[in-house]
C-alpha cells in the first residue's frame, strides 16, 4: 500500500501536533503518522503548560496561527500570570490543564483541519529519493568517501528525503518529512533496578530511525529526563497542605476574545477551576531518599546520559543540596474528572518501596495511595548544530526535525519547533522562500537560533535569561510581532488578522490620547486622594501614567474623556488597556533594546556563503576554524554566537569581509 503526500510528520506529540496542523493549513497535504491516536497531544510529565519564558513561547505560536494557547486555554484548570510583581518582560503565563481533555481538544482541532490526514502506527524507516537500496547507508556511504573530511561539508546535504515507511508495511511518499518522535527513539525507562524498554510508561519505543539516521552521518547521542509519582487524591490529607487558587482576572494564553476560543463542551466550554496545594519535604524524607541511593540508576552508574539540569529529581536534589533540610512540593490536579495528583518537585527514578517510603514521611502523604510510580527515561536526540535555521537538516534535503529529538526539554519548546518546522515543510514543498525568526522578533528565534548555533550538552530549555531583547519579547505583545508573518503565510486566518489590525488600533488611539490630553493644576485634589504627588504645572497625561503609583484604567474614573475612549473598545478591552499601558510605562527600555538589537542587525546582515573555507584564514584560531567549519553560520551575527568564535575572531571576518 502506497499513499502519497506533500508532508509526513512522524509523531503526534507537543512537535508534530504544531507541525502537522500548521502545514495543512498552509495548503500542504499533510500526514501525521503517529503510534497511538489516543495519545496525541499527550503530556508525558506535568499536566501544565506555560511557566517563566515558555509561556511566551505558547503566546508567540498563539500569534503566528498556531494551536498550543487555544488547546491549553479550553483546557484549562488553573491559569496563572507568574511573575506579575516584576517588570512585564518577565510576566509568564502558565496554566495547569486536564491532561486527559488536553488530547481530546488537540483531536478535534487536527481532525478539522483541511488537508491533514491521521495515521495511526510506527514509522520505521526512511525512503531517501535519489539513494541506491533506499537506506541511507549506502548513499552516505559513496558520498562519505566522496567528502574527505563530513565537518568540512556538513551544510552540503548528501541526499533528498523521498518518504517513509512504517511497521505495518505502509509506504508514504512525500516531498519532505518531519521527525518529532520525542522521547521514543530507543527509549529504556529506569526505576531503581528496573529497566523497562519504551518511549513513555506503557508506551513502546521506537527502533530503527536513529540507526539509519546515524548511516546516513547524523551526530546523535542520549539524554534523559524523569517524571514523579502520580497519587490518589482521596489518600492525600489536603488539611496539611497549603492551597494555592490561580488568577481570576481577563488573562489566558489565546489572543482570541472568549467568545472565539475552541470549546470543549457546554455553554462557555470553561472547565471548573482547581487549585494546587503546596507541601514541604523534611529531614526523614531526606534519610530515606539517601538510603536509596546505591540503587539510584543516576549514581550507581545505571543511567551515564545527561538530565534537564533546571528540573532535577528529588535525589539529584538531596545530593546537590545536601545541606537544605526541606524542598518545595505540589500537588497538581490531573483534570476535572480523575483523582490522580501529579507530586510536582518529586522527579525520581528510585525503587519503587524508597518511592513511597519516602513520600509517607510527608505530613499530608501520610496515607497517600500511588497511581504510578516515578520514573526516569533515557532517549536518543541529534545534535542540533545540524539543522539549519528552518531547521532542515543540513545532510538530507526535505528531512525535517523538531522537539525533544534536537534535545531540547519541555512541551512549549517543542511546540515551537513543530510549528517552525511544519511552516517551513509546507513552504519548502511549494517551491516558497524559507521562513525564519530572529532573536530579537521570538524566542522561538532565540531557541531555534542557540540550537543550530551553540548545541546542547544538557536539555535545553527556554530561560528569559537566554533573550538579549526581553523587553522587546514580552507576553502581551507577541500578535504585535508575529500575527501578521503568520498571516502572510496562511497560518493566522483573516479574523485573528482584523483582530490584531483592531487591538493596533486602539492601542494609538490610547497613546495619542495620553500623549495630547493636557492635566491641569486642577486636577491636583485626584492625585492627592490617590496618594500621588500634585502637579506644579500643568503636564500631559502621559507623565501620570508613568507614574508607578497610576495606572490607566485608574485615571479613566477622573477624566471622562478618558473613560469615554476605554468603553468603546468592542472586546478585549482589559487586554488592550494593559498593552497600551506597558508600552507607556516602559517607552525608554523598549525604544533602548531596539537601538541596541538594530546595531546587532547590521551583524546579522552580513551573510556568509555555506562554502567559505575557513580554514584558509590563517588569522583565525584553530578552535574559531574548526567550529565555523562545522556550524557554517549564515550571518556574521551567528558567527559571533557560536561558543569558541571570539570576538577577536569576529573583527577578523569583517575585516577580510570588508576587503
Ligand atoms: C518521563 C518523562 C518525563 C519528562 N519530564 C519533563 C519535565 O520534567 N519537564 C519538561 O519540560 N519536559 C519533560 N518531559 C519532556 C516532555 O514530555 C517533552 O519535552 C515533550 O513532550 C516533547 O514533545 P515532542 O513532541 O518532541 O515529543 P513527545 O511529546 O514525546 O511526542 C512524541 C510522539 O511521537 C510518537 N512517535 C515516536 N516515534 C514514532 C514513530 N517511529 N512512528 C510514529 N510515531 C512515533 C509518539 O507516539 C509520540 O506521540 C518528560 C518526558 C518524559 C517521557
Amino acid at each position: 500500500m502506497t499513499f502519497q503526500y506533500d508532508v509526513i510528520v512522524i509523531g503526534g506529540g507537543h512537535a508534530g501536533c504544531e507541525a502537522a496542523h500548521a502545514a495543512a493549513r498552509m495548503g500542504a497535504r499533510t500526514c501525521l503518522i503517529t503510534m497511538d491516536m489516543n495519545k496525541i497531544g499527550q503530556m508525558s510529565c506535568n499536566p501544565a503548560v506555560g511557566g517563566i519564558a515558555k509561556g511566551q513561547i505558547v503566546r508567540e505560536i498563539d500569534a503566528l496561527g498556531g494551536k498550543m494557547g487555544e488547546v491549553t486555554d479550553a483546557c484549562s484548570i488553573q491559569f496563572r500570570m507568574l511573575n506579575r510583581s516584576k517588570g512585564p518582560a518577565m510576566w509568564s503565563p502558565r496554566s495547569q490543564a486536564d491532561r486527559g481533555k488536553f488530547i481530546w481538544a488537540w483531536r478535534k482541532v487536527l481532525e478539522n483541519t483541511p488537508n491533514l490526514s491521521i495515521w495511526q502506527d510506527t514509522v520505521q524507516k526512511f525512503i531517501f529519493a535519489d539513494n541506491i537500496s533506499e537506506s541511507g547507508a549506502s548513499y552516505s556511504k559513496n558520498k562519505k568517501e566522496e567528502n574527505a573530511s563530513p565537518e568540512e561539508n556538513s551544510s552540503v546535504p548528501r541526499g533528498t528525503i523521498a518518504g517513509v515507511e512504517t511497521k505495518m508495511g505502509v509506504r508514504f511518499e512525500a516531498k519532505a518529512v518531519v521527525l518529532t518522535a520525542g522521547t521514543f527513539l530507543n527509549g529504556l525507562m529506569h526505576i531503581g533496578r528496573t529497566m523497562i524498554k519504551g518511549g513513555r510508561v506503557g508506551e513502546e519505543a521506537s527502533y530503527g530511525l536513529t540507526e539509519q539516521l546515524k548511516e546516513f552521518g547524523f551526530v546523535t547521542d542520549r539524554m534523559k529526563t524523569g517524571t514523579p509519582v502520580r497519587l490518589d487524591g482521596r489518600t492525600i490529607d489536603f488539611s496539611l497542605a497549603e492551597r494555592q487558587d490561580g488568577d481570576a482576572d481577563f488573562h489566558h494564553f489565546s489572543y482570541l476574545p472568549e467568545e472565539d476560543e475552541l470549546k470543549l463542551s457546554g455553554e462557555n466550554g470553561k472547565l471548573p477551576q482547581l487549585p494546587c496545594w503546596t507541601i514541604q519535604t523534611n529531614e526523614q524524607v531526606h534519610e530515606i531518599l539517601r538510603r536509596g541511593l546505591p540503587d539510584s540508576t543516576l549514581y550507581n552508574g545505571q543511567i551515564q546520559s545527561i538530565g534537564p539540569r533546571y528540573c532535577p529529581s528529588i535525589e539529584t536534589k538531596i545530593v546537590t543540596f545536601a545541606d537544605k533540610d526541606h524542598h518545595l512540593l505540589f500537588l497538581e490536579p490531573e483534570g476535572t474528572d480523575t483523582q490522580e495528583y501529579y507530586l510536582n518537585g518529586f522527579s525520581s527514578s528510585l525503587p519503587i518501596d524508597i518511592q513511597l517510603e519516602a513520600l509517607h514521611q510527608i505530613p499530608a502523604l501520610r496515607n497517600a495511595v500511588a497511581y504510578r510510580p516515578g520514573y526516569a527515561i533515557e532517549y536518543d536526540f541529534f545534535d542540533p548544530t545540524q539543522l539549519r535555521h528552518t531547521l532542515e537538516t543540513k545532510l538530507c534535503r526535505g528531512l525535517f526535525f523538531a522537539g525533544q529529538v534536537n534535545g531540547t526539554t519541555g512541551y512549549e519548546e517543542a511546540a515551537g519547533q513543530g510549528l517552525l518546522a511544519g511552516i517551513n515543510a509546507a513552504l519548502q514543498v511549494q517551491g516558497k522562500e524559507p521562513f525564519t525568526l530572529s532573536r530579537d522578533e521570538a524566542y522561538i528565534g532565540v531557541l531555534v537560533d542557540d540550537l543550530v548555533t551553540k548545541g546542547v550538552d544538557e536539555p535545553y530549555r527556554m530561560f528569559t535569561s537566554r533573550a538579549e531583547y526581553r523587553i522587546l519579547l514580552r507576553q502581551d505583545d507577541a500578535d504585535m510581532r508575529l500575527t501578521e508573518k503568520g498571516y502572510l503565510l496562511g497560518l493566522a486566518d483573516e479574523h485573528r488578522y482584523r483582530l490584531l489590525l483592531e487591538k493596533k488600533n486602539w492601542i494609538e488611539k490610547i497613546l495619542s490620547f495620553c500623549n495630547e490630553f493636557h492635566v491641569k493644576l486642577s486636577f491636583n485634589p485626584v492625585l492627592e486622594s490617590l496618594g500621588s504627588t500634585p502637579l506644579k504645572e500643568g503636564t500631559r497625561l502621559v507623565a501620570l501614567v508613568n507614574r508607578p503609583e497610576l495606572n490607566v484604567l485608574l485615571l479613566s474614573e477622573y477624566i471622562p474623556e478618558l473613560r469615554e475612549l476605554l468603553e468603546a473598545i468592542p472586546n478585549r478591552r482589559e487586554e488592550i488597556i494593559e498593552a497600551a499601558e506597558i508600552r507607556i510605562k516602559y517607552a525608554g527600555y523598549i525604544e533602548r533594546e531596539k537601538i541596541v538589537a538594530e546595531k546587532i542587525a547590521r551583524l546579522e546582515n552580513i551573510r556568509l556563503r555555506p562554502d567559505f573555507d575557513y580554514n584558509s584564514l590563517q588569522q583565525l584560531t584553530i578552535e574559531a576554524r574548526q567550529k565555523l567549519s562545522r556550524i557554517r553560520p549564515v550571518t556574521v551575527g551567528q558567527a559571533s554566537r557560536i561558543p569558541g568564535v571570539s570576538p577577536a575572531d569576529v573583527n577578523i571576518l569583517l575585516l577580510l569581509l570588508g576587503r
